[in-house]
Formats: structure tokens, C-alpha cells, sequence
């Protein structure tokens, strides 16, 4: 065979960046439905969500036009300090499968957040602080975007106030230190110090808070308190914008090496790193110019994809955010607090949403302790310590892998190594003592949960 030899990591070069981010927006013929106003039902102007989001952020959410914007060359700078991020041909996997299948990961974890959530704090930080804004309110879940935001905020001098989910407070002190370091605040979600927060613990006191939860008293925060404004880690459009950086680059990278992708492969929490990761793939895919298999994996413990239901639903569990059409388990779901792997939101981008109704690409969910156990034999041969969210995609990509190996397919499977898991060791010590169970949702409880969706049109 006259195949070049791929190295082990593909780097690009400075120059080889991208300059601008791409909108996969701009070439899906049937658009994400538009976020709506619950008070009214109708579709949110920029001026309703300038209260809420920067000016630029909002025009960016809106826009389902503009292909390519470009990366402001100050955020450019910023991204050189870690990227580009290494494209890894996965040879020691492979060997290990006995797979002729030909694996490459993109890793995003080479920060010291840990993960690609970095790529859109950094935007978001900088056009609050081009707006002349004081700070910025945010939840986190695990930890990583409070921890991503933090770093990207004390970069530009901005004050940052992190809304904790409860239960990840408690079992991951570290990460809330590296935040503090980074010189943010963070209060464990739900607290005292919102009206949505007290009402929350009113209704469910002993709560273990959800991304949900959270995500309502931060925007309390930020339209209570002139000067701040509330950012999103994820879920968002312009979240997926900032984050087509991964897939740019990897398209790059592949590209120079004539290489192309059979099957892509992402963890799908709110679906940034996922749409990031696919977005110039997927370009491809809209404009009839490539077919590429594009598979998003969920934990079974909350199913948004595979179980959920494409309908109107609140981003929060307050019931105080815009309503989003997408796929959702209900505003109210909170994943059973016995699941360590992340990817706790009960939505998903209105974007991928959109994509998967139209049958653009496919989703699976795995159950955790199938999740850690690839994580564990991943971390055994390749080197890296991956997060629970990022083992998702190791576990579909070694279940796509194994397929090869019995039908003796050389199909080429790219998937998103999102972080490293060094902030996750309480999970992965469940798993090693046996104490990981896989608690999945009845129908009849999803069948409750679906009961209480807005009636929207
Ligand atoms: C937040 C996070 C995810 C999931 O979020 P998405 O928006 O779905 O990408 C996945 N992996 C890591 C490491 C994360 O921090």
C-alpha cells in the first residue's frame, strides 16, 4: 500500500488556524425552530435577549444566514496559547482491538480547564468585555465551564459568578478551588441567594440541584445586577459557532493528509462539542458534497436523543429562560444522583435537534459502566486520563471499532476526546469498587415528565 504514514498526532501550523468560525446554520434548509418567548409564545427579538446575552452574542444566536464569521484576532491569540489541539491517529488502540478500523481522535483536554469549553468562554469573555459589561453569571455542572469561563474572564478583567450544580460542589471541591484560583465566585446551586434558588429548595428541599436549577439563578443574577450579563456553556447556537473551531480544524488536518471519514463520533451533553466537532463535516453533508455516518452518544441515565421528545421546552428548570424546540426529557428531568458520567442537561441544542429529526445523523446511549470500563481500557493504551463525558464517545468509537473487526471493514472513525478526567477520580473509584450502577428512567417516569412540556402551538 502507497498510503503516506500518518503520524501519531497531526499538527497544524499557526497559519493553518482557522480564521473564522463556521455557521452550520447557513446551509440547513430547515432552520432550528426559533427560541420563543413563554410570556408571549412568540419568537424572542434581539431586544428581548440583549437584557440577558451580550449584543454580539445575541446577534450571533440569531443569525441563520452568515456561513463564516470572523474570529476576532484578539480570541485568535488567546487560542494559540493552546490550540491547535492535536489530531491523534489512535494506533495503540487500534492494536489493542486487533481492529483494521482506522481511529483518530481530536483532543481538547491540553488546558488547564480540561476540555473544548474554553473555545467559546473565551468569545463570550471577550465580547462582554468589548460591550464594557463589569462580569458575567454562569452555572456549571461538573465543573469544566465554570472553570473554563473563569479562566477566560480573568484574561479580560471581568468578574465571574458561577452558579454550582449542588451535588458536583460537594464531590468535586478541586475544580471549585482552580475557579477560585481564576478568581470567581461560585455558590452551590440551589441557594439562598435567588428568588428562583429558595423556591426550588421550598418545593424540593435536599435537593442535589441540576444544570436546569442553575441555570435559572444565574440569569436572575445577571438581570437583577447592572453590568452583568448571564453566559451559557452550551445548548446555545452561539456556542456551536464558537466551537466549529474543532471541527475546522480537524477537517484541516484530515484534508493534508487526503483523508476522509467514514463514521464521526461525539458525546452529546447540550451538544456543543458534537456540533463543533461536525460542523464543516456536516456543511459538507447539507451541500450534497460528502456523506459522513455522524453518531452522538448519551448516557442512557438521561436520554435526551433516543428517549426524549422534539417539542417546545424551557432551557431551565425554573421555567424562566426562553422556550427551545428540541429534544428533551422535560425541563423537570434530573438524572438519578447515583450518575458520576455528566451529560446531565435534559435538552439539546436546537441546532442537532433539528439535524437528527431530519434524519442527518444518529444517536445511541450507553449505560456508565460500560462508559468507564471503555474510559479505564482507553486510558490503559493511549496515555490520556479522559473525562466520563468523553468516555462516551470512546465507548461508541471502540463498539464501531469492534464492528470492523468482525467484518473486516477499514472504515475510519474520527471522534471528539472533549478533557481529561482528573477532577473526576470520585467516579472513576465508584467504578473501580463496584459501587457504578446503571439507573435508567422508566418510560413511565419520562411518560411524567413529558406530561408537564409547555403546550406550545
Ligand atoms: C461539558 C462537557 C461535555 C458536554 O458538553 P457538550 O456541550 O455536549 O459538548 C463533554 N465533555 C467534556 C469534557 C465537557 O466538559
Amino acid at each position: 500500500m502507497s498510503e503516506k504514514k500518518i503520524p501519531y498526532k497531526i499538527y497544524l501550523t499557526e497559519d493553518e488556524m482557522p480564521k473564522q468560525w463556521y455557521n452550520m446554520r447557513a446551509d440547513m434548509k430547515n432552520k432550528p425552530a426559533p427560541l420563543l418567548n413563554p410570556g408571549t409564545g412568540k419568537p424572542l427579538t434581539a431586544e428581548e435577549l440583549s437584557p440577558i446575552f451580550c449584543e454580539e452574542l445575541v446577534k450571533q444566536e440569531l443569525d441563520d444566514t452568515t456561513a463564516f464569521v470572523e474570529i476576532p484576532e484578539e480570541i485568535r491569540e488567546f487560542y494559540k496559547m493552546y490550540r491547535p489541539s492535536p489530531l491523534v491517529r489512535a494506533y495503540c488502540l487500534e492494536e489493542k482491538l486487533q481492529t483494521p478500523a482506522k481511529i483518530y481522535y481530536k483532543f481538547e483536554g491540553n488546558n488547564t480547564s480540561g476540555s473544548h469549553k474554553l473555545n467559546s468562554a473565551i468569545a463570550q469573555a471577550y465580547y462582554a468585555k468589548k460591550q464594557g459589561l463589569k462580569g458575567v453569571t454562569t452555572e456549571t455542572g461538573a465543573g469544566q465551564w465554570g472553570t473554563a469561563l473563569s479562566m477566560a474572564c480573568s484574561y479580560f478583567d471581568l468578574d465571574c459568578k458561577v452558579y454550582m450544580v449542588k451535588v458536583s460542589y460537594e464531590q468535586k471541591p478541586f475544580r471549585r478551588e482552580v475557579m477560585r484560583t481564576y478568581g470567581a465566585s461560585v455558590v452551590p446551586s440551589p441557594s439562598e441567594t435567588t428568588e428562583v434558588g429558595k423556591k426550588i429548595l421550598a418545593e424540593h428541599p435536599g435537593t442535589t440541584g441540576s444544570l436546569g436549577c442553575a441555570i435559572s439563578e444565574a440569569v436572575e443574577v445577571a438581570t437583577k445586577n447592572p453590568g452583568y450579563r448571564y453566559v451559557l456553556g452550551s445548548v446555545l447556537n452561539q456556542v456551536l459557532l464558537h466551537q466549529s473551531v474543532i471541527g475546522l480544524e480537524t477537517k484541516t488536518a484530515l484534508d493534508k493528509y487526503g483523508i476522509k471519514p467514514d463514521i464521526i463520533i461525539g458525546c452529546a451533553g447540550g451538544g456543543s462539542n458534537l456540533g463543533g466537532l461536525i460542523a464543516p463535516f456536516m456543511g459538507e453533508k447539507l451541500r450534497g458534497e460528502a456523506d459522513y455516518r455522524i453518531i452522538a452518544v448519551e448516557p442512557a441515565s438521561c436520554p435526551s436523543f433516543t428517549r426524549g421528545t422534539f417539542a417546545y421546552d424551557f432551557c431551565d428548570t425554573g421555567m424562566i429562560c426562553p422556550l427551545a424546540k428540541m429534544y428533551t426529557l422535560g425541563s423537570g428531568f434530573i438524572p438519578s444522583p447515583n450518575h458520576a458520567g455528566g451529560l446531565r442537561f435534559h435538552g439539546m441544542s436546537t441546532i442537532l435537534s433539528q439535524l437528527y429529526h431530519d434524519k442527518m445523523m444518529e444517536a445511541v446511549s450507553v449505560e456508565q459502566t460500560s462508559v468507564f470500563e471503555a474510559a479505564e481500557q482507553f486510558a490503559r493504551v493511549e496515555g490520556i486520563l479522559p473525562a466520563p463525558e468523553s468516555s462516551h464517545a470512546i465507548r461508541a468509537a471502540i463498539d464501531e471499532a469492534l464492528k470492523c473487526k468482525e467484518t473486516g471493514e477499514e472504515k475510519t472513525i474520527v471522534f471528539g476526546l472533549t478533557g481529561t478526567g482528573y477532577f473526576d477520580m470520585v467516579a472513576y473509584e465508584k467504578y473501580h469498587d463496584g459501587l457504578m450502577t446503571d439507573e435508567i428512567p422508566t418510560d413511565a417516569q419520562l411518560k411524567e415528565s413529558f406530561a408537564k412540556l409547555p403546550k406550545i402551538g
